[in-house]
């Protein structure tokens, strides 16, 4: 995993002031931005505290507010200040993240000029009525045009998506999520909408114009894009917002959860095992196989995954078993281990489908140590909403 250098610039360069947020509180940081010598000094520390092997992929991520709505010299001296460690080799990308409408050729040749590698756009919907309730100030037509100039500069491109916007149903997410697809990103972030303190999504909120997702429905949602995004490839990064003090301390509603990522994959994983499950004959014990790092969104939140199981009566048609092949996040039915009572049964039923699907053949090994791991939800370009 590469070492992130994250360079807070909160709500600088931003003219804008959408519904839900609160670029101090999202991004955990009230200080003032940096500037290029402070940059540098940030830099300079994390390097010099940081183990060798840590080093071996290092990031500088410019977090908060909108990078290319700074003035043109702003960004300049912000990227330059980089560039010194980039020659040296200690820094190897630069990423960061913007809104769809401050982007153009001009700005992108100052980004290909100074190599930055990856542009997070914050498109949040793409239904134009939610952008506009959400006062974003464009449409998704501009979100789409910035994808594609961005793509066209061979810079890696990250979408970040709100559930739960004014406006927003299930059918506009599923708008969102087609339109995604065909924008082909190289990855897509996941935040439910929280309403913050003094935040215009608060103001409605107090009024009774807004009423967040549960945590149930922002969970439903998130299963079903990640669902539709592993189906095409496209890597979903992460999953709600990065806890902090502050988010907790300004957070009035919604479905904030600190494991937010973590609770929607445990649901995935209960959800393909349960269509495995219902493959076995009754009677019959199956051999279920995942990472040995999966096993606790396996058993999901406090064992909810198995509690479920249980009162479904299928807790007693498996055993588990983890194999260091096995892809994270994917689990599979291992047909040489699903023994009847009778000992007769050998269906030989690879599952293949969907996001959880495994390849063949695989050595399957018992392990004992249960591993939480958020790697699943981690990625070097971990940029806040914009
Ligand atoms: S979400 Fe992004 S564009 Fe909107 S006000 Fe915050 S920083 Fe600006």
């Amino acid at each position: 995993m590469a070492l992130v250098i994250p360079i807070f610039i909160p709500h600088q360069g931003c003219p804008h002031r959408c519904l839900f947020c609160d670029q101090h509180r999202i991004s955990g940081q009230t200080a003032p931005a940096a500037s290029g010598q402070e940059i540098e000094a940030t830099i300079l520390a994390w390097l010099t505290r940081t183990r060798p092997e840590r080093r071996a992929r290092v990031e500088v991520a410019f977090y908060g507010g909108s990078f290319t709505c700074l003035p043109l010299a702003r960004q300049e001296e912000l990227l330059a200040a980089v560039h010194p460690f980039r020659q040296q080799g200690a820094v190897h990308a630069i990423r960061l993240s913007t809104r769809p409408d401050a982007i153009d050729d001009e700005r992108l040749d100052l980004l290909v000029r100074h190599r930055v590698s990856t542009v997070e756009l914050g498109a949040q919907s793409c239904d134009d009525s939610v952008l506009r309730l959400s006062g974003r100030g464009h449409d998704a037509a501009a979100i789409a045009t910035a994808a594609r100039l961005i793509q066209k500069q061979k810079i890696c491109l990250g979408l970040q998506l709100m559930l739960g916007l004014p406006g927003e149903n299930f059918r506009s997410l599923r708008h969102t999520a087609a339109t995604v697809i065909r924008l082909r990103p190289d990855f897509v972030r996941i935040y439910p909408a929280l309403v913050l303190r003094d935040s215009g999504l608060a103001r409605l909120y107090r009024r009774g114009d807004y009423r967040p997702l549960s945590l149930g429905r922002a969970l439903a949602w998130a299963v079903y894009l990640k669902k539709r995004f592993d189906c095409e490839g496209i890597g979903v990064v992460r999953m709600g917002l990065q806890p902090s003090v502050e988010l907790a301390q300004a957070l009035v509603a919604g479905p904030y959860h600190p494991a937010f990522g973590e609770l929607v994959m445990a649901r995935l994983m209960l959800t393909q095992t349960r269509r495995l499950l219902a493959g076995v004959p009754v009677g019959c014990r199956a051999a279920l196989v995942i990472a040995a790092r999966d096993q606790s969104i396996f058993r999901g939140l406090k064992s909810a995954n198995l509690h479920r199981l249980r009162q479904l009566g299928l807790l007693d048609r498996f055993v588990l078993r983890t194999d260091p092949g096995q892809p994270r996040q994917t689990l599979r039915l291992a047909p040489e281990n699903a023994i009847g009572r009778d000992g007769q049964w050998r269906h030989a039923q690879e599952n293949q489908c969907g996001p959880l699907s495994a390849g063949r053949n695989a050595l399957v090994n018992s392990t004992s140590s249960a591993a939480t791991d958020n790697s699943a939800n981690s990625h070097p370009c971990s940029v806040s909403t914009t």
